[in-house]
Order: structure tokens, then sequence, then C-alpha cells
């Protein structure tokens, strides 16, 4: 372990010649020096909160072939946005895409702000995505400070104030090491960095360009770092889908309300998943009369706030009108609704327990 005292600065070059080794490829990144598109860059960047690169690569591929322009993903419906995001979760992220490239499209005449201030301006871009798209797609030379970049620089550093307290020093200190030269190789390289040497457990030190600078690792405190805040438990929540098949086979399918969590998104007829409801009163919000049963078991799904458990009542054989706000819809249609995880969850649920004990018929309908 060095002495504190023997450390050498860290350099952005030391960062920029191992990314030039090591730097991964990515579909939405161009090779070392050259500026990106910054619709990729920007679309990447949505894709990228919340969701890992490789959940995120297919999605990318998807949009940028169906849509290979802003222009483009401004002229498509909602609707289409929302199918083909179907599976990413954090639905309000492609509801802000499509509300962005309109924007871009409609004031800034389908060309992206070129400054971390205008680019902030957007629908869904915070100070990380502006600061990203600036330096990547423009070379300007921002902080773009995302979690992987504040474990670097917190254990770079040994910042060892809790987070979010912290934030100030880590951002400031990243601020400070962006090069005037290849700032947007600086930003992807330090996300490199984090994502594959300094990870959150077992740091890979010895591969590091930055081993001999590293105030964290010299203490013998890197992993520890930074000081995250104890995490609350999730509350639970509990809701209810109901799975009425026609008697020609067509299944009822419902929209979403346009605001709140997974929003315009296709989806079961459902009790809202927010408020807790336990399933013995299922009936009452169930879509239409019929002889309802529970299936046996249930689902869990974890939302950023809550966790829910999800109880299914299904029906078959019904020839009852689709309520407002519903329609029946064929298998084919049902595939292709784009159903966010929480209800193809529940249709896997239904296809592997679709036979349950029958419960009492019920003459309310709602259409809620
Ligand atoms: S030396 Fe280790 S802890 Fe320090 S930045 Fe590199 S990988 Fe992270």
């Amino acid at each position: 372990m060095a002495h504190l005292n023997s450390l050498a600065q860290p350099s952005a070059a030391a960062l920029l010649a191992w990314y030039d080794r090591h730097r991964r490829d990515l579909p939405w990144r161009e090779h070392s020096g050259a500026c990106a598109d910054p619709y990729r860059i920007w679309l990447s960047e949505i894709m990228l909160q919340q969701t890992t690169v490789a959940a995120a690569k297919p999605y990318f591929r998807a949009f940028t072939q169906r849509w290979p322009t802003v222009a483009d993903l401004a002229a498509a419906p909602l609707d289409d946005i929302l199918a083909a995001w179907a599976g990413l979760g954090y639905y309000a992220r492609a509801r802000n895409l499509h509300a962005c490239a309109r924007t871009v499209a409609a004031d800034h005449g389908g060309r992206f702000p070129d400054t971390e201030e205008d680019l902030r301006a957007l629908p869904g871009i915070g100070p990380y995505t502006a600061a990203a798209i600036a330096a990547i797609a423009f070379g300007r030379p921002a902080a773009a400070v995302d979690g992987n970049v504040e474990r670097v620089i917190a254990r770079l550093f040994a910042i060892d104030d809790p987070l979010p307290k912290a934030k100030a020093a880590i951002r400031d200190a990243t601020a400070a090491m962006v090069p005037s030269e290849r700032p947007g190789d600086f930003a992807q390289a330090m996300m490199d960095l984090g994502a594959t040497i300094c990870t959150p457990k077992r740091p890979a030190c010895t591969l590091c360009p930055w081993l001999g600078s590293c105030q964290g690792e010299a203490a013998g405190v890197a992993e520890r770092l930074p000081v995250k805040p104890a995490k609350a438990e999730r509350p639970v929540r509990r809701a209810i889908a109901f799975w009425a098949q026609h008697e020609d086979g067509r299944i009822l399918l419902a929209r979403r309300p346009e605001h709140g969590l997974l929003g315009g998104m296709a989806a079961l007829w459902a009790t809202p998943l927010t408020a807790d409801t336990a399933p013995n009163v299922a009936l009452d919000f169930a879509p239409i009369e019929a002889e309802w049963r529970r299936l046996p078991g249930e689902i869990e799904h974890v939302f950023t706030h809550f966790r829910l458990r999800l109880f299914v009542f299904a029906t078959r054989g019904t020839t009852a009108a689709a309520p407002l706000g519903s329609r029946w819809a064929t298998e084919q249609e049902l595939e292709k609704a784009g159903l966010p995880t929480v209800m193809r969850k529940a249709v896997a649920h239904v296809r592997e327990r679709q036979e349950g004990r029958p419960v009492r018929r019920r003459r309310r309908i709602r259409n809620g």
C-alpha cells in the first residue's frame, strides 16, 4: 500500500491512454477522438438510465433502425414508442423521449442544442445527460457525473462524506479533471472505468490506470466508498389484474391512464397499482360480470418506490362487451401491444396456471 503523500496526481492523459486500449465497443460509440451523433448519444443515455448496457443494446438497435433520426422519432405516434420501449421499464422515459424529440424537431430545427444549459431545458434531460451529450457529441468540457463516476472519484480522492452530501465535492473534483482536449472520450473513459475496473465490489485496482494516484486504494478503503445512506425498506402494495377471455378467444386489453405509473401503456385490466388492494375485494373492481377465478400464486414485481404483490383473477368464455377504456384483442394483438414487464409476468402467470377455484358471481361493472 503506497503512502498517501507519495501518490502521483491522477491525470486525464493516463485515463485516456487506458481508454484507447480498453474502450468498450458500444453501438452508439464513434471511434476515439470523434464526436458522435447527438441523437444516438441522447437515445443511449436515456436508455441507460436505470438499465444495464446489455439490456439497452437491442433496444438501441431497434430504435435507430426504425427511427434513424430525431425527426423520425418526433413524427412517430407515442403508442408506437411506448410499445417499442416495453420491457425496458421506467416508462416516463419513453414519454419524455417523445416529448424531447418533438421539441428538438419543432423548436430547434431538428438539431440538438450544443450547450449543457440548452440541453437541460429539454424534456427528460437532467444535469448528467446534458453534460454527457455536450461532452460526447459536441466536444464541450462538461463534467458528466453518474453513479459510476461518483464511485471512481469518491475512491480516487477518498471522499468519505456520505451521499448525497458528497455530491458537490465529487462534482467539483470531476470538473477539475476534465481535459480541454477529448472531453467526450474522457467522459466515456470514466464510464468504462467505473463499469469494468472500478466496480462496486472488488475493484480490479491492479488493472487501473490510476492505481498509483488513488487515495482510496492507498488507504485501503476503496471498496467502502462512496458511503451510501441506508436504504429505506420499500413498502409493499397489493393489486389485482384481471384476465378475461372472450368465447371467441380474444383477451380483454386495457390502456393505463395517461399519467402516473405505466401511463398510457397497454395492460391487463387492474386495480390501481399504487393503492393497496386486498384480493378479497377484487371483484369490486372486475371489469365485466363473469365467473371469476383466482389463480393460485402471485407475482412479485419491484418498482422504484414499492414492491408489488399482484394477484390474478381469470374468466373464460364471456360474451360481454369490453368496458370503456379497454377492447377485446387477439393473441397476436396482445403479443404486439408492448405490455410492460409486470403485465407480461401476469400473462405468463395465467398461461402457467389457468385453472383455479371458482368464486362468486358479481354484477358490478367498472371502468376505472
Ligand atoms: S485504483 Fe482501484 S479504487 Fe482507485 S480508481 Fe482505480 S479501480 Fe478505483
